[in-house]
């Protein structure tokens, strides 16, 4: 292994294998490190249109697009009393179906995609601490069995997921969001019956009376069926079913009429997992030397599926930043500036929209006999819809808006219901209309980012 790289990629989940297989396209030279040996068991199994795109630059949209996972044309929401699809069919713009994945074999694909595009990716080697001279980030040690090591880096990506190195080991910088302090169960169950109602291949997600319920076909042949409850009603659920974890989780199917009824033929495989998904974001995503890209940087609860999405967004925008910076086009404090403000934006009118949900979920929880939504619940379906729109990569953000964006705009910018966030939804910002702080991603001639161009007002 080197033991001085340009770029040190430390991960290679979808966000590091983006970063580091974007950079070496662009010419980079790529270390990338990962702790595991792949193909490695990693949760997070339905994609949004949004990440084709960028598979698109990466080149490896025909290798996901062959490897036959099942293909998702939207999703089917039981939530409260109201049913309703989102057909990927109906959004504007060009992508219009997903996948539902087996991570182990989405992600092995991504990281053997980034070796073939002259990244070094070594598995097994876990980065233990980063080193840093001031304030800057120069060097990472690395430990692989009983071996050690260390390696020089010009910049980090620290893709390390939610064991997020940085954050957890040096700067201690997340902050959880309260409202969403929830556990999710999981198994996979083979020999589930179909979901025979919304698009093909959706995502069926249920509410039950304190939480909700995710249903995802695969095309192992196994359905993926996980709870998410708060952590409250988690331990007490649990205790209700004396300690036992299984018996817990089938007392919730049986009260989820859709999730029961896929199931009814089928049999659980394998151990049920259980995650804490509490969501944090660090108060700082950039720095001299580093960035953070995927979890490592921010986590948001999985209701809207959203975490590769920000995983392979965020790896994009840091082989933008790292490739201008380094190719001298750009100061790094500005790239950096940058990277911190568009991947926060794009992370946080999420979170209103997950928050938006749960709170619709909340009210409909108490007034669960109310058979029609309130006007404002209603407008919040329209975002849900609008949302898709803007996660297909290619929304236009006016027509976002007609479409009921400006209730969201709204409400942000007087710091209603979220807590103060001041954020309007956005779109991509690969464009000078979009561009974040002056600042826009370019594809051509190579990924970088590039300054929005000053109009030169003739003075009279
Ligand atoms: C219950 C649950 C359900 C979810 N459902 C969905 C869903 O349906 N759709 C969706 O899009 N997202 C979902 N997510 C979120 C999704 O799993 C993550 O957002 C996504 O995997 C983030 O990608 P990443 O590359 O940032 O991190 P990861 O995929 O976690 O990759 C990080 C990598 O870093 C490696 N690593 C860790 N520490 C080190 C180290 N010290 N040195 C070197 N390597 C290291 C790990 O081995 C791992 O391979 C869900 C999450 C949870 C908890």
């Amino acid at each position: 292994m080197r033991d001085a790289t340009q770029v040190l990629v430390a991960g290679g989940g979808p966000a590091g294998s983006v970063a580091a297989g974007l950079l070496a396209r662009a010419g980079a030279q790529v270390t990338l490190l990962e702790a595991a040996t792949f193909p490695r068991y990693h949760i997070g199994e339905s994609i949004l249109p949004s990440c084709l795109p960028v598979l698109d630059l990466l080149g490896a949209r025909e290798k996901v697009e062959r490897h036959g996972f099942v293909r998702k044309g939207g999703a089917w929401f039981e939530w409260g009393p109201e049913n309703w699809e989102l057909n990927f069919d109906h959004i504007r713009g060009t992508e219009r179906h997903s996948y539902q994945v087996v991570r182990s074999e989405f992600d092995q694909l991504l990281l053997e995609h980034a070796r073939e595009q002259g990244v070094e990716v070594v598995e097994g080697t876990s980065v233990r601490r980063v080193e840093f001279e001031g304030d800057r980030a120069v060097a990472a040690s690395w430990a692989r069995g009983d071996r050690i090591g260390r390696i020089a880096f010009d910049h980090l990506v620290d893709a390390t997921g939610r064991a997020g190195v940085l954050a957890t080991r040096h700067l201690r910088n997340r902050t959880y969001n309260e409202a969403f302090r929830n556990v999710a169960t999981w198994g996979y169950w083979r020999g589930a019956k179909p979901l025979d109602r919304g698009p093909e291949g959706a995502i069926a997600v249920c509410s039950v009376p304190d939480g909700w319920f995710w249903g995802i076909p695969l095309h192992d042949g196994t359905y993926s069926v996980g709870l998410v409850t708060s952590k409250v009603r988690f331990a007490e659920r649990r205790a209700a079913a004396g300690g036992d974890l299984r018996a817990m989780y089938a007392t919730a199917v049986a009260e989820c009429a859709r999730i029961a009824d896929l199931v009814e033929p089928a049999e659980l495989v394998g151990d049920l997992k259980t995650e804490q998904d509490y969501s944090y974001a660090c108060d700082r995503f950039a720095g001299p030397g580093w960035l953070m890209a995927g979890d490592s940087a921010c986590f948001l609860d999985p209701l809207l599926s959203t975490g590769v999405h920000l995983a392979t967004f965020s790896g994009l925008l840091a082989a933008a930043s790292i490739g201008s910076v380094s190719r001298g086009e750009l100061a790094e404090d500005e790239a950096a500036r940058f990277y911190d403000r568009a991947y926060r934006q794009s992370y946080e009118r999420l979170l209103v929209l997950v928050s938006l949900l749960y709170g619709s979920y909340e009210r409909e929880a108490h007034l669960f006999q109310a058979d029609k939504l309130t006007r404002r619940e209603r407008r919040m379906l329209e975002l849900y819809e609008s949302f898709l729109q803007v996660v297909s990569g290619v929304e236009d953000l006016a027509d976002a808006r007609e479409s009921g964006l400006d209730a969201i705009a709204a409400r942000l910018a007087s710091g209603a219901d979220v807590g103060g966030h001041n954020r309007a939804m956005d779109a991509m910002p690969d464009s000078e209309r979009t561009a974040v702080g002056g600042l826009y991603l370019a594809y051509e001639p190579r990924l970088g980012l590039r300054r929005v161009a000053t109009t030169s007002v003739p003075t009279p």
